[in-house]
């Protein structure tokens, strides 16, 4: 990997860039390889040849855009096993976590290539027809972040191409190049400029944002980013859709087996070293469990092996970067400051790679900063509560409305609590099972609009309606 070139994709030609940044493999912190920090004319120049395909490409049949969505799936296929191996490498995670993510990716190309968005017939009396059709946008700037570079991409592209769309795609400067590897296999299946993918600093990501030729940006991390993006989307009245941070919420009832639940809770909380948007980032318990259920999550955290992912007994990885592993250290450190009691981890051990051990806070007051804050890192309260009504307000409590989960035998009163939940996904008695054909976004300030399903699918088109009125 570290004698590889990775290469701008623009109008599917491969191109290098004047200046190239550097990708560290997290693990430790050793170079893995240069990429390419696309400059603004090679920006604009991707966006001409995303322009100029989208003629022929908006008018290519549906059919023959869902054998290209699918091909791609075919091709990420064929890669699968060098792209999990980059994958862990820049990343950071798990080899079973990038076998996910790569699989992922893979069967929402073939998913998603099985979509449509049919015209509907509004009116159809007497010589008047009304129908609504979707049309595609034009060109789409998809950007996306570190934690999940591959799948989110994927989301991204295989909705908006199938649509009718061309893109300009840009990854995250701490993780490009699997994203950069993906366009150079794209351009084998796709026609020149549908898919262009180009890789830079934040720069370029604001550009994207600001582009006059940019006709929608799918954009997904962070709340303080999605604000910025809408901001400067708002030059052209941008269509957007915000996939932005979550401090999602479980509610653990005092019916459940802890014993049978702490696995489950413990990844819902801790998968991909809690640097998930939807991982459970506060764990609210009944008081009758309370104490089982923090004893079983310590017992089972401890069997879970942080490492370096490309060892195979490697369950948890390092965080992605310096700058997430000194916010995280941060948040652990104020927590310590501020007298709260680690149930488990707290210590950052020195040597190379940004690990954080797995860290449970016992019962800190609802205003403490790892309760409050996102913290994409693994750092979990354990909150107490007596009251359903009480827990329900507090998990509500949040500017964030992402995803949220409850546990309990009994379903009917789980589903209740659930429906009450301001997010725009619920688990009962599991977390972060997604599927081409969900609808996932998030309420609040965790975004705007869907990705993935029908409704996701129409978020890359116009609505068109024609009213048709004959003359004979
Ligand atoms: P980030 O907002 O820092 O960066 C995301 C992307 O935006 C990167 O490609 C970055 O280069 C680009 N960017 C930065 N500044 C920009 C600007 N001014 N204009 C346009 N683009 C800009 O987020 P991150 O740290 O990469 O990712 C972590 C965040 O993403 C967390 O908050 C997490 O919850 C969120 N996230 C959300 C989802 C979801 O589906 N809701 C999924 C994954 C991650």
């Amino acid at each position: 990997m570290q004698d590889r070139e990775y290469f701008l994709t623009i109008g599917g030609e491969l191109e290098r860039a004047a200046n190239n940044g550097t990708v560290l493999n997290p693990a430790t912190e050793q170079m893995i390889a240069k990429f390419p920090m696309a400059s603004r004319q090679q920006l604009d120049k991707a966006v001409a040849a995303a322009k100029s395909a989208f003629g022929a490409w908006s008018c290519t049949p549906l059919a023959e855009r869902q054998h290209r969505v699918k091909a791609l799936g075919d091709v990420l296929n064929e890669n699968k096993d060098e792209l999990v191996e980059l994958l862990v490498t820049e990343q950071g995670k798990s080899r079973d976590g990038a076998e996910w993510e790569i699989g992922g990716a893979i069967h929402w190309c073939f998913e998603i290539a099985k979509q449509s968005l049919e015209d509907e017939v509004i009116e159809d009396d007497s010589g008047n027809v009304v129908v609504s059709r979707y049309t595609p946008i034009g060109v789409v700037g998809a950007i996306t972040p570190w934690n999940f570079p591959v799948l989110l991409a994927v989301w991204k592209i295989a909705p908006a191409l199938l649509a009718g769309n061309t893109l300009v795609l840009k990854p995250s400067p701490f993780t490009p190049l699997c994203t950069l590897w993906l366009g150079e296999l794209a351009s084998r299946v796709l026609p020149n400029g549908v898919l262009n993918v180009i890789s830079g600093d934040n720069d370029l990501g604001q550009w994207i944002t600001e582009h006059p030729d940019i006709g929608k940006i799918s954009f997904t991390g962070s709340t303080a980013t999605g604000k910025r993006v809408m901001q400067s989307a708002s030059v052209n009245l941008k269509r957007l859709t915000l996939e932005l941070g979550g401090n999602d919420a479980a509610i653990v009832l005092p019916d459940v087996n802890p014993k049978e639940i702490a696995k489950d809770l413990f990844w819902a909380c801790f998968a991909n070293s809690a640097q998930f948007c939807v991982a459970c980032k506060r764990l609210y318990v009944h008081e009758d469990v309370y104490e089982d259920i923090s004893q079983e999550l310590v017992a089972y955290a401890k069997t879970v092996k942080l490492g370096n992912g490309l060892e195979p007994s490697t369950q948890l990885g390092p965080l992605q970067n310096k700058i997430q592993f000194e916010k995280v250290k941060d948040l652990i450190e104020a927590t310590r400051q501020a007298g709260h009691q680690f149930l488990l981890g707290g210590d950052i051990p020195s040597g190379d790679g940004y690990f954080i051990p797995v860290t449970i806070v016992n019962n800190p007051p609802e205003d403490a900063r790892c309760v409050v804050e996102e913290a994409f890192g693994p750092v979990l309260p354990i909150l107490k509560y007596r009251d359903i009504e009480d827990v329900i307000a507090r998990a509500n409590n949040t500017e964030f409305g992402l995803a949220g989960s409850v546990w309990s035998r009994d379903i009917e009163k789980a589903e209740r609590i659930a429906q009450r939940l301001q997010t725009g996904t619920v688990w009962i008695n599991h977390a972060h099972q997604f599927s081409p054909n969900y609808a996932f976004g998030g309420h609040k300030r965790s975004g705007m609009g869907i990705e993935n399903s029908l409704h996701g699918l129409a978020e890359y088109a116009n609505i068109q309606t024609v009213i048709r009125k004959s003359r004979d």
